[in-house]
């Protein structure tokens, strides 16, 4: 897992309708209100292939933004630090396009223009979530960011998907809406276990309450429907979850405590 740093959101915009008094206990907040975030990336290799999942905020900040975000712009480092370079990827898979999920897709460099951050691979992401981008509605235009997939469309390096769709063998992609009309979750399956980044349906580990939804989100009604499908087997099936946003947890087993509530737990239950 690497990380392009941690960045700050509104605490309140993270939590939507949850009393402040009862999220600070989880996620304390700055003196703007703004609690810390990771930008969490998944780097998957098998020698055969290196699959990056999600691509962290990214450069396109202009220095306002960068100073409300706080945000470091640290994954090409992470990657160097790692020793994968960027040549390597053959494989990029975006759960949608808000631009901290799909920041480092494309670089800008000093003279404006954008060029692919992974030159070698193939990009994927759903068709719904460029239909959306491209309708800019004013809810969510400040999400999504052009530069960061029209380059990739125009130059055919990235695949859109209609739905659920396996990319590689042991992994695949399923629509767990909410957040987005249609978020993927990306499932790894490899010796009859399963890890699944489960994207912004819970953004951090502090977000497992199933009415905890994001303020972000399209549609909280659905997102609290879609996790108790995702429960329904990432609790009895121990899948290990990693979280985009969790800078502190950023994976970990879900299970029940002892009054039925769902929470992290650092190790598989059998
Ligand atoms: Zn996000």
């Amino acid at each position: 897992m690497l990380t392009d740093g941690w960045f700050l959101l509104d605490g309140g915009a993270m939590f939507g309708v949850v009393p402040k008094t009862l999220w600070q206990a989880r996620a304390p907040a700055d003196e703007q209100n703004r609690i810390l975030l990771g930008t969490n990336t998944l780097v998957v290799r098998d020698g055969k292939h290196t699959v990056v999942i999600e691509t962290g905020v990214g450069n396109k900040f202009d220095a306002k933004m960068r100073a409300i975000y706080g945000a470091q712009q640290l994954l090409p480092s992470a990657f160097t630090a790692a020793g994968i370079k960027l040549t390597e990827v053959d494989t990029v898979i975006n759960s949608h396009l808000h631009f901290d999920h799909a920041g480092w897709n494309t670089t800008l460099h000093p003279d404006g223009t954008v060029s692919p951050t992974f030159p070698n691979a193939r990009y994927y992401a759903h068709r719904g979530e460029v239909e959306h981008g491209r309708l800019q509605l004013e809810r969510d235009r400040a999400s999504y960011f052009p530069t960061n997939y029209e380059p990739l469309i125009a130059g055919g390096q990235m695949t859109l998907l209609e739905g659920p769709q396996t990319i590689l063998p042991g992994i695949s992609v399923d629509v767990y809406p909410g957040h987005t009309a249609q978020m993927l979750a990306v499932f790894l399956d490899s010796g009859g276990r399963r890890a699944c980044y489960i994207s912004d349906l819970f953004p951090t580990s502090a977000h497992l309450d199933v009415a905890w939804a994001c303020g972000y989100d399209l549609d909280p009604l659905t997102t609290i429907e879609q996790r108790k499908r995702f429960y329904a087997r990432a609790i009895p099936e121990d899948w290990l979850v990693f979280f985009t946003h969790d800078h502190h947890a950023p994976f970990g087993y879900i299970a029940l405590n002892d009054r039925g509530k769902p929470v992290l737990r650092a190790e598989p239950a059998k």
